[in-house]
């Protein structure tokens, strides 16, 4: 991880003085870039310093690099925001330091980006082709596996955080390629949004999980078709995920609380596993996202659980849910 701290106040860390300065794991200059713009680099210390994250860094199939846009300002208090235009609450962040931020990068605006885009040519690929800015706000498309899996393909993402009552909209307009909320919620700033894209994202890449095709089995996963056997030895569902939630999981030991594991998971008999995970899979998505199941991939085999399923929960009294 590379932090880019403002002017005259901490070190730079580079690739050089990486390890004087106490960094846990060398910088690579391959992977997927990642470059995160914020007023406060300080809050990522540690979110990409343990497990996935950090081996995909050690490994070199990301690299994330942290710009404090303090660094991006010519005046003694590093002012960062204004009061907002036409009145109202709160400050809003100055677009003047985040263009530098982004020229710094190499970043320019989107019109010219679009043009170069279009002139590339399968012989000079442009880069610019394969980065997207992105800036987070409550107001943006909303994030979600299928979005992540897009933007793995990329070669970088420049994520903006927003503070105060968010950034000048025409950084915006001139720069960002999608605005992108985490949630219909309102965060303090979008820093903690930037984490989780950049979380969510990096474990699409091929290499980053053990398992390449674990993330086909997990919540969200794709539909594929081919997959009805083992894999590893392990008993998946019949398919990959195909859209809908995750199965439950069960470790040691077998009886905890008083609940037991479910006998089929200990039997050893990989085809009733992979049924009765398939059945799981569509119990959870039926009780806590039904919206997704009309556009999961559903088989015959699959409809017809569904529809036993609901037979028998309009048979439940309805009140058991809360
Ligand atoms: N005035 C803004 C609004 O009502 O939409 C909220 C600004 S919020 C306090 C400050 C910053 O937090 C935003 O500029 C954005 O970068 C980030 N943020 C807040 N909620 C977010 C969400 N749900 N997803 C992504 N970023 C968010």
């Amino acid at each position: 991880m590379f932090v880019r701290k403002a002017r005259n106040r901490y070190p730079t860390l580079t690739a050089k003085n990486a390890v004087k300065v106490g960094h846990p794991f060398p910088l690579s200059s391959t992977g997927m870039q990642f470059e995160i713009v914020t007023i406060f680099p300080g809050l990522f210390t540690g979110i990409f310093e343990n497990g996935v994250v950090q081996r995909a860094q050690t490994n070199g199939l990301i690299e994330v690099n942290l710009h404090d846009l303090r660094a991006f300002t010519h005046d003694r208090h590093r002012t960062v925001d204004d009061r907002p235009f036409g009145g109202g609450e709160g400050m809003v962040l100055k677009p003047e330091p985040l263009a530098e931020a982004l020229a710094s990068l190499g970043i320019q605006p989107k019109a010219e980006r679009y043009r170069a885009f279009q002139e590339d040519t399968e012989s000079a690929p442009d880069p610019a082709a394969r980065t997207r800015v992105i800036l987070l706000s409550a107001q943006g498309r909303p994030f979600a596996q299928a979005l992540a899996r897009e933007l793995s393909q990329l070669d970088r993402l420049v994520l903006l955080c927003g503070r105060y009552e968010g950034v000048d909209e025409r950084i915006n307009q001139l720069y960002c390629d999608m605005e992108l909320s985490i949630g219909d919620y309102v965060l303090s700033g979008g820093e903690l949004a930037a984490a989780i894209v950049v979380d969510a994202t990096m474990r699409l890449i091929p290499g980053v999980l053990g398992n390449e095709a674990s993330s086909e089995f997990e919540s969200f996963g794709v539909a594929d078709a081919e997959i009805d056997t083992d894999v590893e030895g392990v008993p998946r569902s019949q398919y990959g995920a195909g859209g809908l939630l995750d199965y439950p999981h069960f470790t040691r030991p077998a009886e905890f609380g008083g609940i037991s594991t479910p006998e089929v998971l200990l039997n050893g008999d990989h085809k009733q596993i992979r049924l009765w995970r398939r059945e799981q899979q569509l119990r959870k998505t039926l009780a806590n996202r039904p919206d997704l199941l009309e556009h999961a991939a559903l088989s015959r085999e699959d409809r017809k659980l569904l529809d036993r399923i609901l037979q028998e929960t309009s048979e439940i009294d309805p009140r058991a849910f809360f």
